[in-house]
């Protein structure tokens, strides 16, 4: 299987968990999901963990430098034999900046950013109505009543809620979103539409990593 690094990127509820599971049947490609580590994280009783749960819940960014370590510790466990793909990181150009230092010092290409494009109406709809598991963190389908992967109960995620939907889109428009002209100036955007079903989404996706 190709060795392939790649980030997929887009707005919350964007649908990024979705296309990396179908991603992953196809390449042999370790996940990080920052989101789903932050979530781990905070599950432990400590100061830290008490601090980024509450800018969770608000729908705000974790800083930069916590970020910078989360994400050089998890990069650590990466096998060299297996690509990437990043869910969540980088968010802001400091972290894109950041991450290209550690592809370089890992000695490692950027081969695509997959930029998953839905309107703010759709994400909207879409984040009020989705569930996760609460065993193993997969994001669920509307029709699911329990988790497809584990069997486990489904719950809301605690950011879930209108004001942080809300809140969460804004900071995507001002600190995330710049980062789709960093990438394109670079030649490396993958421009998808993700406003289709999400076979439709996927065909798109390997349509354009073939190309
Ligand atoms: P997600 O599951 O990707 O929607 O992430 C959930 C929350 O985790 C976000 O709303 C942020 O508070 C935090 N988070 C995840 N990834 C990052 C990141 N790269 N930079 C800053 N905060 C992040």
């Amino acid at each position: 299987m190709q060795r392939l690094n790649l980030i997929i990127f887009g707005p919350p509820g964007a649908g990024k968990d979705t296309q990396v599971e179908k991603i992953l049947e196809h390449f042999n490609t370790d996940p990080i999901e920052t989101g789903a580590i932050i979530r781990d994280l905070v599950k432990s009783d400590t100061q830290i963990a008490r601090q980024i749960k509450d800018t969770i819940a608000r729908g705000d960014l974790v800083n930069d430098s916590i970020m910078e370590a989360i994400i050089k510790d998890r990069l650590k466990k990466v096998s060299a034999q297996s690509g990437l793909i990043m869910d969540g990181y980088p968010r802001t150009i400091k972290q894109a900046e950041t991450f290209n230092l550690l592809l370089t010092f890992m000695d490692r290409k950027l081969d695509y950013v997959v930029f998953l494009d839905v309107p703010e109406d759709v994400l909207v709809s879409r984040l009020s109505q989705r569930k996760i598991c609460s065993i193993c963190g997969k994001t669920a389908f509307p029709q699911e009543e329990n988790c497809s992967s584990c069997g486990g109960a489904l719950e809301k995620r605690i950011d879930d809620n209108l004001e942080s939907i809300k809140k969460r889109i804004i900071n995507y428009n001002e600190k995330t979103a710049p980062i789709i002209n960093f990438y394109r100036k670079r030649g490396l955007l993958l421009h998808i539409d993700g406003n289709k079903s999400p076979d439709e989404v996927t065909k798109e996706i390997f349509e354009g990593l073939k190309s």
